[in-house]
């Protein structure tokens, strides 16, 4: 089974984002950026996979500026096979995403993709399904747990209340929860053979994928600063203030 791992490069999540001051947007400059934790997970589930003789070949892709290479070598380092960078300095929205790992999934021809439940930085939530979508797959979200079984794939995934297992049809796309695995540490020689790996460079024109952004920010801004708490000396007071300045009982 080839398995391909969608990886984006984001702001550190250590990092507090600071809005431009034109209100145009988060200001990337001399920011410390790092892969989406959500898809380092996929990361280690598809290498998982590998060692545990189901997936063949892990192959990452990632779309945006060059930089992103950095992303896709730490993916490298934690023992996927190649990789994919997808060129572009357009501000890549979901759906151009979506359209660009489709075209990077007809190429490539994995039985699996599989990407973060969401982005930390729009935390848009919606890569995953448009791909699905796209490539008119079967798609499991927010999964928990993994297992092969012949030509199907079990997902556990996280809803509201609970846990839901499903059984899917290879090929799949599968979007990865927080408590699917937890992630390993690169190693050192791992980073310097991860250098040696392949890394193939393609533009959005190559793919034939029109990137322009479909959806306009309007304005960007900071969230409103939370005011000082208060000490209350008794329930009582507590119930006052939640009824009468509140008013949220
Ligand atoms: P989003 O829909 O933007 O919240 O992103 C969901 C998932 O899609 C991420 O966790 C990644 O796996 C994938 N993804 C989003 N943007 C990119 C990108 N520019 N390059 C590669 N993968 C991406």
């Amino acid at each position: 089974m080839k398995i391909l791992v969608a990886v984006k490069r984001v702001i550190d999540y250590n990092v507090k984002p600071r809005v431009k001051s034109d209100g145009s947007g988060v200001d990337l400059a001399n920011v410390k950026m790092a892969m989406n934790p959500f898809d380092e997970i996929a990361v280690e589930e598809a290498v998982r996979l590998k060692e545990a003789g189901v997936a063949s070949e892990v192959v990452v892709v990632s779309a945006g500026v060059a930089q992103s290479q950095e992303v896709l070598r730490t993916a490298l380092a934690m023992g996927a096979d190649r990789a994919v960078l997808v060129e572009s300095d357009v501000e890549l929205q979901p759906l151009a995403v979506a359209k660009l790992l489709a075209a990077v999934a007809a190429r490539e021809n994995p039985q699996l993709v599989l990407l973060g439940k969401q982005a930390i930085d729009n935390d848009a939530g919606q890569t995953g399904q448009k791909l699905a979508a796209l490539l008119g797959w079967p798609q499991a979200t927010f999964a928990f747990k993994t297992e092969v079984d012949g030509q199907q794939l079990l997902v556990t995934r996280e809803i509201d209340g609970g846990l839901e297992r499903v059984a899917l049809d290879l090929p799949a796309v599968v979007t990865t929860d927080l408590r699917l695995n937890s992630p390993r540490y690169v190693t050192l020689p791992n980073i310097m053979k991860a250098k040696k790996k392949p890394l193939e460079t393609l533009s959005p024109e190559a793919l034939g994928v029109d990137v322009a952004p479909r959806l306009k920010v309007l304005e960007v801004s900071e969230p409103p600063a939370r005011k000082g708490g208060v000490m209350v000396p008794d329930v009582a007071a507590l119930i006052e203030k939640l009824r009468n300045e509140a008013k949220v009982i």
